[in-house]
């Protein structure tokens, strides 16, 4: 006889993306480009120096601090983990729960909501407007009605690109601090974008910023993300990762990235670049695209549905995100930026798809 899962846990979807074969893929907004050729030497070097028989350094200490000197802050307000995802899941664990709610808005990255459900955190929703930008007042009011444990702003939001701007940043942080709550900007994007909510970190404000090597540092494969915050919340998320959870190699790996900081730097100008082009060109085609500070543009066919786009595409060997089911993402397709040549082969491929 099986056994029942916690009641919640069984109604609940898992988290899906599906991973096909195909030649062209602009799916999950990773890097076209593998890390640089001297990043995969020095990464089997440092291999070698693995001390495999101990467990690693549970602090990650040599990589919390090369990380705090890159942003200016100190090893104590920088936590490590598996990928961003594990930090968001940790800063649940430590800050949410039974009795509290996060506050998300819509349409947003799923997996805010859907690790606060898992643990067992209450999910309120705002919306945003039809341009999927956050209208400050009404949020405000959200935070000051609900009281959040944690708000989550994802700023360039996935799936819709869209930057906020400074001074809504702060607004958000205005209101949760006024009560009690944290909030949590996940910049997984921040390097594709004009600006970043880091400057507003400090020991004294209740703000916390999330990023990942998934996407700019092209090492979706390593499962490396960090949180820059205050040493008070650094500590209690300490208390929730599991012991040696950021495995020697994976430690290794990240340090050795940071050597190759002006390499990643050029790939996010280019990819960037390559973002605009994109972006202009889908402009001239029949489908609405929306401004993106990110490495990815979501846009909507204006006469065909969504899932007969996306199947098609498939037909031609490229794979994109199909997000009409989120909510409020009724016909839209995400898209990651590519090489120019991949770009090129989706454009072609949209081009006899929509005519
Ligand atoms: C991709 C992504 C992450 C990522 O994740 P990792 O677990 O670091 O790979 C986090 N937040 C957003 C908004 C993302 O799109």
């Amino acid at each position: 006889m099986r056994v029942r899962p916690r009641d919640d846990i069984a109604l609940m979807a898992g988290y899906h993306s599906p991973q096909l074969d195909v030649a062209v893929r602009l799916n999950t907004n990773e890097s076209p480009l593998p890390p640089p050729a001297a990043f995969t030497d020095a990464v089997a070097a440092a291999t070698r120096s693995v001390v495999w028989n101990r467990y690693p350094d549970r602090q990650a200490a040599e990589l919390r601090a090369r990380i705090a000197a890159r942003h200016g802050v100190t090893a104590d307000q920088v936590f490590a983990a598996n990928g961003s995802n594990e930090v968001l899941q940790c800063l649940l664990l430590a800050y949410g729960g039974p009795g509290r709610s996060a506050a998300v808005f819509e349409p947003t990255y799923a997996l805010h909501s859907h690790l606060a459900r898992i643990t067992g955190t209450a999910v309120v929703e705002g919306v945003r407007g039809d341009d999927f930008t956050l209208e400050p007042g009404e949020a405000m009011a959200l935070i000051g009605s609900v009281r959040p444990a944690v708000t989550f702003l994802c700023s360039p939001n996935n799936p819709s690109g869209t930057v906020e701007p400074p001074s809504v940043v702060t607004s958000l942080l205005d209101a949760a601090g006024a009560t009690g709550g944290l909030l949590c900007v996940d910049e997984a994007y921040a390097e594709f974008a004009p600006h970043s909510a880091l400057e507003l970190v400090d020991d004294e404000t209740p703000v916390v910023v999330t990023r990942t090597y998934s996407k700019t540092w092209a090492m979706a494969g390593a499962r490396l993300g960090y949180l820059i915050g205050p040493e008070w919340v650094v500590a209690e998320l300490e208390k929730v990762a599991l012991p040696y959870h950021l495995d020697a190699l994976k430690q290794a790996v990240g340090l050795v990235a940071l050597d190759y900081v002006d390499e990643m730097q050029a790939r996010v100008d280019a990819i960037v670049a390559e973002r605009n082009r994109l972006s202009d060109r889908l402009g001239g085609l029949p489908v609405d695209v929306w401004p993106s500070g990110a490495n990815f543009v979501l846009m909507r066919p204006r006469h065909r549905g969504a899932a007969e786009v996306w199947q098609q595409l498939v037909d031609r060997s490229v794979l994109v995100r199909n997000c009409s089911s989120w909510p409020r993402l009724d016909g839209c397709l995400r898209v990651t930026v590519g090489t120019p040549e991949e770009d090129d082969r989706l454009l072609a491929a949209l081009e006899e798809i929509l005519a």
